[in-house]
């Protein structure tokens, strides 16, 4: 199982770990622990490097994180010192606490629900149960947006053992209740005073490191589903 460092702390840039398992046939490694996040909730991978060796993709499988290298992979039973692209990961650490600042004012002021989302660095896309957005709404959902970051709301992550994140009524609407039974612990993203969820992203500490956020996109799906997309700075 390797230990995920990021839902601690998302500003670890580089980190030593130990290699637990090595496949080169594929060039990929697992680490006992890792700052790389997987992808996962509409935030792509990491990137970076393992031993000066790039790392160009990362994913989950099961308890691991497998790390894709552009070349050979450092034998298993050895220490190395790793890094992320931390231009990407800051950018999508921007992105997805936009998007939560999006999620928490569209439930705030209209009780509308996420049904997905798909993020790239500074841009993307989120989708809603919100039968009453029109497009006219779309200037006071940015400029709503906008006021949160003006805010500086501090952002804070928790890991909490689930019986206790079970107690929090806010956590239901994020489907925290369709968690499999065999995960102990739940991890929750908070924008303090306007949003609080289940989440396994990385985010930045405070809302007004996204900088400006532009609506960029409306599109109706429906007479319900709604579609709005966000770019940053
Ligand atoms: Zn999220």
């Amino acid at each position: 199982m390797t230990e995920l460092l990021y839902h601690r702390d998302s500003y670890l840039r580089e980190f030593d770990a130990f290699v637990v398992e090595a496949n080169n046939e594929e060039k990929a490694v697992a680490l006992d622990k890792t700052a790389f996040f997987p992808g996962g909730g509409g935030q792509p991978c990491d990137r970076g490097w393992i031993a000066e060796t790039p790392v160009t993709r990362t994913a989950r499988q099961g308890d691991i994180v497998w790390h894709w290298l552009d070349g050979e992979p450092p034998a298993a039973g050895t220490v190395v010192h790793a890094g992320l692209d931390w231009d990407l990961r800051y950018k999508l650490m921007r992105t997805h606490t936009a998007f939560h600042i999006l999620c928490g004012v569209v439930f705030r002021d209209w009780k509308a629900q996420v049904t997905g989302g798909n993020m790239e660095p500074l841009k993307g896309r989120m989708d809603f149960e919100f039968e009453t957005l029109q497009r006219e709404l779309v200037a006071e959902i940015e400029k709503r947006i906008n006021a949160e970051v003006a805010a500086a709301r501090p952002v804070v992550v928790r890991v909490l053992p689930r019986e206790e994140a079970f107690q929090i009524p806010d956590l239901i609407r994020t489907k925290i209740n369709l968690l499999p039974e065999g995960i102990r612990e739940v991890r929750t993203v908070e924008i303090q005073g306007l949003d609080l969820q289940a989440d396994g992203g990385t985010h930045v500490a405070n809302t007004r490191e996204v900088g400006a956020i532009r609506v960029t996109g409306y599109e109706s799906k429906g007479r319900i589903n709604k579609r709005i997309k966000l770019e940053i700075g």
